[in-house]
């Protein structure tokens, strides 16, 4: 009897003690899964140190064909291929300035369709959004730059790469546009849409070919977005 007594004590503690490991575990748990669902809630407010910039490489993406859009084709150019190269020299241009630089597509391919291109830039908290393209004319004397812009608080911004890069470049200058494209409209931060010249233009096809005009055009590019920027942030302050 005596005996019956004490090991039902002893079942009644082990109990206990397994309860209570129990519950230390699911405490335990509970906080973890609390610390990684909330952290980025509870971490001190994000503080970016660097500017970002998100290069759009235009086209590249596959058509309703299921063939990949190379964009406008002259003279045995395709227009991918060429703001392709020019977006990843500028993107090195832009790291090497301090900025973080991500593009849009890194080969022949994007799996972003035109509005998810300026909203990876929204995502992204990114201080500027550019798409770089090629413009294309039945009139193949029809030449220069065009920078276009949607809201009209980045006319500013699309009117200094106008004249900066139309001069730097020697590119006729054919003024700022507005026109609602797709990556300007869904772009949540500063967006401009270059076309940085016609490749249906013999000379300007020429020039677009040579890897040194490419680079030209990517420092240029790298260099007005830095000075666009350190004025922005001298007006905050
Ligand atoms: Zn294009």
């Amino acid at each position: 009897m005596a005996r019956s007594k004490v090991s039902k004590k002893l079942m009644r503690r082990s109990r206990f003690r397994r309860r209570i490991t129990f519950l230390a575990i699911l405490f335990v748990v509970i906080a973890l899964l609390t610390v990684v669902i909330f952290r980025h809630r509870i971490s001190p407010t994000f503080v970016k140190d660097r500017p970002v910039a998100v290069i759009d490489a235009g086209h590249g993406a596959f058509t309703s064909l299921g063939v990949i859009d190379v964009g406008t084709s002259h003279y045995g150019l395709n227009e991918a291929d060429i703001v392709l190269d020019i977006a990843l020299r500028t993107q090195k241009h832009l790291e090497s300035r301090g900025w973080v630089a991500v593009t849009t597509r890194d080969g022949d391919w994007t799996p972003f369709n035109l509005a998810q291109r300026s909203t990876f830039a929204g995502a992204l908290k990114a201080d500027v959004f550019i798409s770089l393209h090629l413009n294309s004319h039945t009139s193949r004397r029809a030449h220069g730059l065009i920078v276009f812009y949607w809201r009209p608080e980045d006319k500013s911004l699309a009117e200094l790469l106008q004249k900066r890069l139309s001069e730097r470049l020697s590119l006729r200058d054919r003024g700022t546009n507005t026109a609602p494209f797709s990556v300007l409209v869904w772009s949540p931060v500063p967006a401009v849409l270059i076309e940085l010249g016609f490749l249906s233009n013999r000379r300007e096809a020429m020039r677009l070919s040579n890897p040194q005009f490419r680079e030209k055009a990517a420092i240029a590019i790298a260099e007005v977005l830095c000075e666009w920027y350190s004025k922005t942030q001298r007006q905050r302050k």
